[in-house]
């Protein structure tokens, strides 16, 4: 039963005085915020040798950093009583003692929260040891860190902030672990007056030693082996022990940017770090101090952090889930080229997805594109890009706006390359492919690849058109289908090639190529052809044709259409795979186009079908000689 004979706020004990039960020193009432009211009353005791609070509230109040537990978690010889004694079993031991002097009030068990370790769950003790820091701020290395973190590109950009966050706040970096292996501290302490040696060409000479032998003779020998004649600069003495203390594997991993220095001569600051966004506190942290104390700059130009691999559903691989699958898995079953593709397809920025269907959507986006490369070493098998190269000048309007495409797919794949984004590249080469050459450029030039004569200029414009795209591809997509490339490279025909793609350079294709005047038409183009195939399709339905090539289509123009068509005038009939087309420009057809304001009719093609180019065509029947073929045929068949 409690009565409250009163109430106070802790402000007015701030200051007061308290007496030890049983030894002989005095403890200060301080305030401070990490004491809640949610706990109970009374006074909360710290130990500022035991807890990050207790430390700095000590810190800040001048108390010593008392710490009498040693490293086994057994009071020390300065304990009155308990020395010797576990902490855990010294809690009765205590409360026995402060029963028989006869200071104990009352004593019971109550349940609270207590850090305990996160493998074995065992409790936890706080100990104050003496560590090695690097001084955040004696020096300005937390200044020096963050101006240089400024001129580091971080990507994604928010990184910047992160590390920037973590540096301004961070206390001072303790670089020494106790540990029995690592990378030793070298630092010698006098025995008789505690002074450390700080003499470069002593550590010189360590470090010497340490090349011959190996680091582990550190703890081999005793600090004589390695300090030899040298005296302490204060007392004089030559009794010296050496640190135990190992290196934070941190500052180990920290420092790799120097070491590649010293050993394979590759310069820093380096290009890119990359690592997952876990590093920011890890290895980005520690290489950046490092670097800024050893060679007051950054280590680094620009740091790329990536997401996590994750399952379809976004949750992270476990084997209990059931939801792992290995990289080993997917190189042995699809080939590797199917996991650069998956590795360079998604965004690394968020977590990164993979599941089986994610794997077999890339193994048909794989196959198409591989088909694509296939066609169009088929299209050049008999061109030879020293003779029958066409130049710009000559092409069609067709050829032109396919070039002007490639060169701007060209222009963004390796820009997205310098900025690392690789989900950029293959995405684009896909989609190029998918859309502008299968169902675009390539379909239209079978009629000039198959009918045409061998030399035609036509035929070779188109081939010059697929030289410079199959060229631009392969080495555009080298660094993530390196086999596939280099097969495709084999078989390439090209002058002065290298033995393998891979020692080729991304080539930058002429200015000449972009052509954004025909990029308008040639959009409008497509835009009309669309409607077309869409009003072919209609008149599929409706069994007036089967193919287009069965048709013969009137096609009615606005007048603001007319720049477009006339442009293309020439190579109209093949650019919309028909074998007749009439264009008007005035009148209404029966179709009604949903993109543009065309209108078409879709008649049964004049003439009879060309057995040669499936074209029909009025003059089929005239030669008795050749009485299955069109003019156009005859006229390549008969030279
Ligand atoms: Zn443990
Ligand atoms: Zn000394
Ligand atoms: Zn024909």
């Amino acid at each position: 039963k409690i009565n409250i004979v009163g109430e106070i706020k802790g402000e007015i004990l701030k200051g007061l005085i308290c007496e030890h039960p049983f030894e002989d020193v005095n403890s200060i009432v301080l305030t401070a915020d990490f004491v809640t009211l949610d706990t109970g009353t009374g006074c909360v005791h710290i130990a500022p040798g035991h807890g990050q609070e207790d430390y700095e509230l000590g810190l800040k109040n001048n108390i010593e950093v008392y710490a009498p537990v040693d490293q086994e978690g057994r009071f020390n010889k300065n304990v009155k009583f308990f020395s010797g004694m576990n902490v855990f079993d010294a809690n009765e031991e205590i409360i026995k003692k402060l029963k028989e002097i006869g200071k104990l009030i009352g004593s019971q068990s109550i349940t609270h929260s207590y850090p305990h370790c996160w493998r074995c769950k065992e409790p936890i003790i706080f100990r104050a040891e003496e560590q090695w820091f690097v001084s955040m701020d004696k020096t300005s290395l937390r200044k020096l860190a963050l101006e240089e973190i400024d001129k580091v590109k971080w990507i994604p950009s928010w990184g910047r902030d992160r590390i920037y966050n973590m540096i301004e706040g961070r206390p001072d970096w303790c670089i020494s672990r106790q540990r029995s292996w690592g990378v030793p501290i070298i630092a010698f302490k006098c025995k008789d007056c505690n002074e450390y040696v700080l003499d470069v060409n002593l550590i010189e000479n360590v470090a010497k030693t340490f090349e011959k032998n190996g680091a582990d003779i550190w703890f081999e020998k005793p600090a004589e082996f390695f300090i030899g004649d040298y005296k302490c600069q204060k007392c004089g003495s030559k009794n010296f022990e050496k640190e135990e203390d190992i290196l934070d594997v941190w500052f180990d991993s920290g420092v790799s940017f120097s070491y590649l220095k010293s050993r394979y001569n590759y310069d820093h600051p380096v290009d890119l770090y990359l690592e997952g966004s876990d590093q920011h506190r890890g290895w980005f942290h520690s290489s950046l101090l490092a670097s800024c104390v050893s060679y007051k700059r950054a280590p680094y130009k620009s740091v790329l952090t990536h997401g996590f691999v994750v399952d379809s559903e976004g949750r992270k691989m476990s084997k209990s889930l059931g939801n792992v699958i290995s990289p080993q898995d997917i190189i042995s079953k699809y080939g590797a080229e199917i996991l650069r593709i998956w590795v360079a397809s998604e965004d690394y920025r968020e977590d990164i997805r993979i599941s089986q269907e994610i794997i077999e959507r890339l193994v048909d986006s794989y196959r198409r594109v591989r088909n694509t490369f296939k066609y169009m070493l088929g299209v050049l098998s008999d061109f030879d890009s020293e003779k029958d190269y066409i130049s710009y000048n000559e092409l069609s309007p067709l050829d032109k706006a396919i070039l002007n495409r490639l060169y701007k797919l060209e222009k963004k794949v390796r820009k997205a390359y310098q900025n690392y984004e690789f989900h950029t590249v293959f995405h684009s080469i896909h989609n190029f492919c998918i859309k502008d050459l299968s169902s675009i450029y390539l379909d239209i030039l079978k009629d000039r690849m198959y009918v045409l004569s061998v030399n035609d200029k036509k035929r070779r414009a188109s081939q010059t058109v697929v030289f410079e795209i199959t060229k631009t591809l392969a080495l555009l997509l080298t660094p993530i289908l390196s086999f596939t490339c280099d097969e495709i490279w084999e078989h390439f025909n090209i002058k002065q090639k290298k033995e393998s793609i891979l020692l080729e350079n991304f080539q930058e294709l002429p200015n000449i190529f972009e052509n954004e005047e025909i990029e308008k038409t040639f959009n409008s183009l497509l835009l009309i052809r669309e409607d077309l195939q869409k009003a072919l399709e209609d008149a599929r339905r409706r069994k007036i044709i089967g193919h287009s090539l069965d048709a013969k289509v009137i096609l009615y123009l606005p007048e603001n259409l007319r720049d477009v068509i006339s442009q293309y005038f020439e190579e109209i009939r093949e650019i919309f795979i028909l074998s007749q087309i009439e264009i008007r420009f005035e009148g209404k057809g029966y179709y009604k186009g949903e993109l543009t304001n065309i209108s078409v009719d879709i008649y049964n093609a004049d003439g009879k079908k060309c057995e040669r180019c499936w074209v029909y065509d009025t003059t089929v029947g005239e030669d008795s000689n050749h009485p299955t073929i069109c003019k156009r045929c005859r006229d390549v068949v008969s030279g």
